[in-house]
């Protein structure tokens, strides 16, 4: 491609709305343009970047014997009141109604369409398993879209499905998807984590996230350095302590806490640190009121405790709620003489002489013990944090950030059984088919690299996924010969394979080193009117701060001896 007619409207100041780097170097690059919140427009050099992932991904499933096929993106929603996803799917669902007043939606996921394809397609044991996928835009009506494609409403998602005859089946055919993904992302070149994901009520752990290291990602990663533990904060289990106080009987006293309901706030006014509190939060459930008892400088892992309790439903009591199953306006909840049940974090096992509401307006009772009061028991319900135990090992949890980039889960039978996705065994009998589902954010990927690569110049991306491999830079564009002999090198680029771009336009040098640092071209062919002369060129890659003078003579082997090597970093 030759620069002058390639379509790249570059920025050179910092756009505003841009929050994170990646945003910021895919606007000024000419990667997107934003239509409207959460919707792009892909330019020609950021959709070439999404057409390489998408050429390693497919590379990847097809070894794996998945089979691309393509779904619609617009979903009736007879298939979603099947699956019982129509209610409980939410905002997120975009939801719209044609001219015949026939429901529809904009698919945000597509185990309905897919699992509708097999059920009737499939009959036999013989056609499985079977491992569909599709790489397509996905529609979500996020609540809070941002960092510009890498939370977007719109985007592109490679999603696979695979159907089997058994749980043994189902998890051959997930590992098998683990093991593309670590390829797929080896070959992005991204530092990365696979980490346990929280699996609901389907149970086992037979989810993982595929997480890019970054310090600006949304996801929080709480891992163990000893072990390898690895899990997303919403899943990370917590190591306690076993052994737990001797029980023991407070000899409790009211006091007096007007207008004190905040922890710190209580801390303070009674001269103690906050986790000498003990906080009850009350829930809404399906199964009735409940409250949760937790150190006073800790978080409920809202989670675990849905997990916990099997519940579909869980919100924060309302202030009428709590009234009425204390006695006290918010604020001044605690456990004793409560009726309805409590479930405590393990922590309170090992907390004495500690600090509860009074239930009852502008009263804590202080001098408090385990045995004060009754509880359903003791688990973990709490988040994890930086410094908490493991819980594998005796090692200690740390926290990092990430992106998340894929998403694999065994879904088991949950569709299959919603929808009566079901096949013939060899018996003749009739048995669902055992599921899985499979996730990779292709166009979050390129967000993804540029947060792992970049400098103050601009991008630093992985070859493999970079819009070009080799940028051929003649320095002074009215210098005959090293136009020529630049052109000459770029189509011999092309011709031996080199994705390369030729710099043809009449610009300043400047400007032309400036948009190959922003753009990140991996290697940068310069030639300089008198390097040319002594018949030496020069080759710059990106992540390095110098280049290396050579013949000119050699530039051909020389770079593509580079492009190997890069690649295979
Ligand atoms: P997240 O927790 O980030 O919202 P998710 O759990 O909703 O992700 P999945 O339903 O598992 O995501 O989707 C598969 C993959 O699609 C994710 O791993 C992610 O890389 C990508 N993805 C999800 N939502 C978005 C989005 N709003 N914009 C861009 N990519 C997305
Ligand atoms: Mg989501």
């Amino acid at each position: 491609m030759l620069f002058s007619k390639m379509f790249i409207p570059t920025m050179k100041e910092d756009p505003k709305e841009a929050e994170v780097i990646s945003h910021r170097l895919m606007l000024r690059a000419g990667f997107i343009r934003r239509l409207a919140p959460g919707i792009y427009t892909w330019l020609p050099l950021g959709l070439k970047s999404v057409q390489k992932v998408e050429r390693i991904i497919r590379e990847e499933m097809n070894k794996k014997g998945a089979q691309e096929i393509l779904m619609p993106f617009v979903q009736p929603k007879e298939l979603w009141v099947e699956s019982r996803r129509w209610d409980k799917y939410g905002k997120e669902l975009l939801r719209f109604t044609d001219r015949n007043k026939r429901e529809l939606c904009i698919g945000p996921t597509h185990e309905e369409v897919v699992t509708d394809l097999v059920r009737k397609e499939v009959r036999s044991y013989k056609d499985l398993p079977l491992t569909l996928y599709q790489i397509q835009t996905k529609f979500r009506d996020e609540i809070r879209p941002r960092f510009g494609v890498m939370r977007a409403r719109e985007f592109s998602m490679k999603d696979a499905y695979s159907f089997d005859v058994d749980e043994k089946g189902a998890e051959k055919s997930y590992m098998d998807m683990y093991d593309a993904y670590g390829k797929i992302f080896d070959r992005c070149g991204f530092k990365f984590m696979v980490v346990e994901a929280d699996t609901g009520q389907i149970g086992g752990s037979f989810s993982h996230e595929f997480m890019v290291l970054a310090d600006t990602g949304e996801d929080i990663i709480i891992s163990c350095e000893s072990c390898g533990y690895a899990a997303n904060l919403e899943r990370a289990e917590v190591g306690f302590a076993s052994k737990p106080v001797q029980r023991k009987k407070g000899e409790f006293n009211k006091v007096e806490t007007p207008g004190q309901t905040k922890v710190g706030e209580v801390a303070s006014f009674l001269g103690v640190s906050p986790d000498k509190l003990l906080k009850t939060i009350i829930y809404n459930t399906d199964k009735g009121v409940i409250g949760v008892l937790i150190k006073g400088d800790r978080e409920i892992n809202e989670t675990k405790l849905k997990n916990l309790l099997c519940l579909d439903y869980l919100e924060l009591a309302d202030e009428g709620t709590i009234e009425r199953v204390t006695g006290s306006p918010p604020g001044f909840s605690g456990p004793i003489g409560l009726s309805i049940p409590l479930y405590a974090d393990r922590d309170v096992e090992l907390m004495e002489d500690f600090v509860v509401g009074g239930n009852e307006k502008d009263i804590h009772i202080t001098g408090v013990n385990k045995d004060d009061f009754n509880v359903s028991g003791f688990y973990d319900l709490k988040i994890a944090r930086n410094g908490d135990k493991c819980p594998n090992c005796s090692g200690t949890l740390s926290s990092t950030r990430g992106i998340e980039v894929g998403h694999i889960f065994k879904l088991g039978l949950k569709y299959s059984e919603a929808m009566h996705a079901v096949f013939l065994d060899s018996d003749g009998k009739e048995r669902f088919m055992v599921m899985g589902c499979y996730g990779i954010g292709v166009t979050r990927i390129v967000a993804a690299a540029i947060e792992q690569g970049h400098d103050e110049n601009g991008m630093i991306l992985p070859l493999a996924i970079s819009p070009f491999e080799v940028d051929v830079l003649p320095v002074n564009s009215s210098h005959r010969e090293s136009m020529e002999f630049g052109e000459q090198l770029y189509k011999e680029l092309l011709e031996k394979g080199v994705d390369a771009i030729f710099d043809d336009r009449d610009e300043r040098p400047g400007v032309k080193f400036k948009d190959c640092d922003l753009i990140g071209i991996p290697i940068r062919v310069t030639i300089g009117e008198k390097n040319l002369k002594e018949g030496y060129i020069e080759i710059k890659l990106r992540h390095e701060k110098t280049s290396q003078r050579m013949k000119k003579g050699e530039a051909i082997e020389r770079v593509i001896e580079c492009v190997k090597r890069t690649t295979h970093q």
